[in-house]
C-alpha cells in the first residue's frame, strides 16, 4: 500500500515488490478517484534509477470537461461558505499533511529526483500554504472611503468563479498546494492539472482532500499533458482564471488562447535566467561576509539540481576580486554538493538531454569547465537505465552572446563572468528577456538600494535567497511573468471587485 511507504526503505521495498511494474494513478474528479479507460497513459519514469515508476491517464478533452463541469456545479454552494468553515477545512489539510510528512517528503523525492532533506522543506511549505491562507481570510478586511462628504464607497469583493491551475515538475507539491491553498480560502473551485512529470504528490494531496471531507467537486485533479489536457482546460469558457506556474513559451501559448476572454484572471509565473552579483566589497569586509557570498552564490546556483525557478545561473564578479572568488566558489561547490548526497538526479529523461545540449555548446565555445563535464555518451541514452544525474557544472569563459548566457538552462550549471562597474554590472544583469530574481553581495547598505531598485526583476535577495514571508508579492517582470501572487496579491487573483457607491446626502 503506497500509503504505509513514509520511509525510503518502505518505498523502495514497494517498489521492488511490484517487480517492476507501474504504478497506475487515476484522476480525483468530483470527489472520486475515477479511471479513465478511454485515455492513453503517459509513463513517469523514476530520475535516480531511469526506471518506470507510475502512469497517468493523458486525460482528454471529455474528462477535463467533466472535471470542470463539477467544479462548475459546486461553486455557488462553495462561494457562499463562510471564512470561518472554509478556514478551518483549510486547517485540517494543513494537519493531515503534517501527519503524513515523511509519507509526502518521500514519494517527492523519489519522483521529482530532488534529495529527502529538500523534499521535507518543501512538503513544509506546503503545510504552510494552507495555514497561512486560512489565517489570511479570517483577517482580511477590504478598503471603504467617504468621497467628499457625499458618498461613502466600499469594495466588495467575491469569488471570481472556477480556476484552472496548472503546475510544473520542480517542485510539485510546494507549488500546486500554494495555488489549491488561497483558491480554496477565497471560495473558488479548481481543477488542477500537476505537469506529467511529477504528478505522485498531487495524487496523494487528493486522498487529504477526500479525509479533510472538503465537498466533493470543490478541488478536481486531472492528470495529462499540456497539449491533451491543460490547452483545453485553461481555454474552457468555463474557466474564470488561471494560474500557471512553468515556462514562458507556455505562458505564451496560454495568454494567446484566452486572448479572446478578455475578464479571465490569468496570473503567470514563468521562467528566469537569474544573475548574483558579487561586489569586490564582499571580500574586504569580514571573513564571515565572504563564507556568506560564497555559500550563498553556491546555493541560489545548485538548490534542487538548480530546478528552481529562482535559481542563479549566471554568476558576474566585480574583477578585483575574480580570480578569488572562482577558486573559493568552485572548491565550495566541489566540497558541499555532491551527486547522491547533497544534490539529486535531474527530473526527467529529456530534461537531462536537454541540459547536456547546453553542455555541448559550452565545449563548442571552448569554454572552461572547472566543475562538470559533458557526458560520454552521445545523447545520455545510457542513462535511461541508470537515471539522470550531472555533476554540479562550473563554467568560465562563457561570452556574452552564447546561449548559455541568456536560455534557461534549468539545471546544475553555472557560469562565472567579470564585470567592472557598478553601471556594468546592473547593465549585464537587466540583459536578459527575463526579470525574475536578482541576488546582491555587497556589504555597502546604500549599493543594496541603489543597485536593488535598478535591477529589472520582481524579487532582489541581498546577502540571502530564497527566504520568503507569504504576503510579499511573489512574480517576475518582462518574460518572467505577469500578475503577483502571495497574501492580498493572491486575493487579487481569485476575487472580483466591485465598487459599490452609497450616498449619504
Ligand atoms: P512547462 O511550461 O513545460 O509545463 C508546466 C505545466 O504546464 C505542466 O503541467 C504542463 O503539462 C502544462 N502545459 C504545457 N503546455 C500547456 C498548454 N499549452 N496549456 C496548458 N498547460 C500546459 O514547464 P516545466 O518544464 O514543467 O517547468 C519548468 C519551467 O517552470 C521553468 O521555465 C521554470 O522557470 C518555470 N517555473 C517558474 C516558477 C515561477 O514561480 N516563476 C516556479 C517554478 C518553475
Amino acid at each position: 500500500d503506497l500509503w504505509k511507504c513514509d520511509s525510503l526503505e518502505k518505498a523502495n521495498a514497494f517498489i521492488r515488490a511490484r517487480n517492476g511494474g507501474p504504478i497506475h494513478l487515476h484522476n480525483f474528479i468530483d470527489g472520486k478517484f475515477q479511471g479513465s479507460p478511454e485515455a492513453k497513459r503517459i509513463n513517469s519514469h523514476e530520475p535516480k534509477t531511469g526506471k518506470i515508476l507510475y502512469t497517468v491517464p493523458d486525460s482528454p478533452e471529455t474528462t477535463v470537461e467533466e472535471a470542470i463541469r463539477a467544479a462548475k456545479d459546486i461553486f455557488p454552494a462553495w462561494s457562499k461558505t463562510s471564512r470561518a468553515v472554509r478556514s478551518k477545512l483549510l486547517m485540517t489539510v494543513a494537519e493531515l499533511l503534517r501527519q503524513n510528512r515523511e509519507l509526502f517528503a518521500v514519494w517527492e523525492s523519489i519522483d521529482q529526483g530532488k534529495m529527502i532533506e529538500r523534499a521535507r522543506v518543501e512538503v513544509d511549505r506546503a503545510i504552510s500554504n494552507f495555514e497561512y491562507f486560512a489565517t489570511f481570510i479570517l483577517h482580511e478586511q477590504t478598503a471603504a472611503r467617504i468621497i467628499d462628504g457625499v458618498a461613502l464607497t466600499y469594495e466588495h469583493r467575491s469569488p471570481a468563479g472556477v480556476f484552472a491551475l496548472i503546475s510544473p515538475w520542480n517542485m510539485p507539491l510546494y507549488l500546486l498546494t500554494w495555488k489549491i491553498a488561497p483558491c480554496l480560502a477565497f471560495g473558488c473551485t479548481a481543477v488542477a492539472k500537476p505537469s506529467e512529470v511529477t504528478s505522485m504528490s498531487a495524487f496523494l494531496l487528493a486522498s487529504v482532500f477526500q479525509d479533510a471531507e472538503v465537498p466533493r467537486g470543490v478541488i478536481n485533479i486531472v492528470f495529462g499533458s499540456g497539449a491533451t489536457t491543460g490547452a483545453p482546460l485553461v481555454s474552457s469558457p468555463m474557466i474564470n482564471g488561471v494560474s500557471f506556474t512553468g515556462g514562458t513559451e507556455t505562458g505564451k501559448a496560454i495568454r494567446k488562447a484566452t486572448a479572446h476572454q478578455i475578464g479571465k484572471h490569468l496570473s503567470l509565473e514563468l521562467g528566469g535566467k537569474n544573475p548574483t552579483l558579487v561586489f569586490a566589497d564582499s571580500r574586504t569586509g569580514s571573513t564571515a561576509s565572504w563564507q556568506r557570498a560564497i555559500k550563498v552564490a553556491a546555493m541560489a546556483a545548485f538548490e534542487n539540481q538548480g530546478e528552481i525557478c529562482l535559481c542563479g545561473s549566471r554568476v558576474y564578479v566585480e574583477s578585483a576580486i575574480y580570480a578569488e572568488f572562482v577558486r573559493d566558489f568552485t572548491s565550495y561547490v566541489r566540497e558541499h554538493y555532491v551527486l547522491g548526497k547533497t544534490l539529486g538526479a535531474v527530473a526527467s529523461f529529456e530534461h537531462y538531454n536537454k541540459i547536456q545540449g547546453y553542455l555541448r555548446i559550452a565545449k563548442e565555445e571552448n569554454a572552461a569547465f572547472l566543475l562538470g563535464n559533458v557526458a560520454d555518451t552521445v545523447d545520455g541514452t545510457q542513462c535511461k537505465e541508470t537515471g539522470y544525474w550531472i555533476e554540479p557544472t562550473v563554467l568560465t569563459g562563457v561570452p556574452e552572446t552564447s546561449r548559455l548566457q541568456s536560455e534557461e538552462i534549468f539545471g546544475p550549471v553555472v557560469t562565472i563572468t567579470p564585470f567592472d562597474s557598478e553601471e556594468e554590472a546592473i547593465r549585464l544583469a537587466n540583459n536578459s528577456e527575463y526579470g525574475l530574481a536578482v541576488v546582491l553581495l555587497t556589504t555597502d547598505g546604500a549599493r543594496m538600494r541603489r543597485v536593488g531598485e535598478q535591477l529589472e526583476a520582481g524579487l532582489v535577495w541581498v546577502n540571502s535567497w530564497l527566504t520568503r514571508e507569504l504576503g510579499t508579492p511573489f512574480g517576475g517582470m518582462k518574460n518572467s511573468g505577469t500578475g503577483r501572487e502571495g497574501g492580498e496579491y493572491s486575493r487579487d487573483v481569485f476575487t472580483v471587485i466591485r465598487t459599490i457607491h452609497l450616498p449619504t446626502i
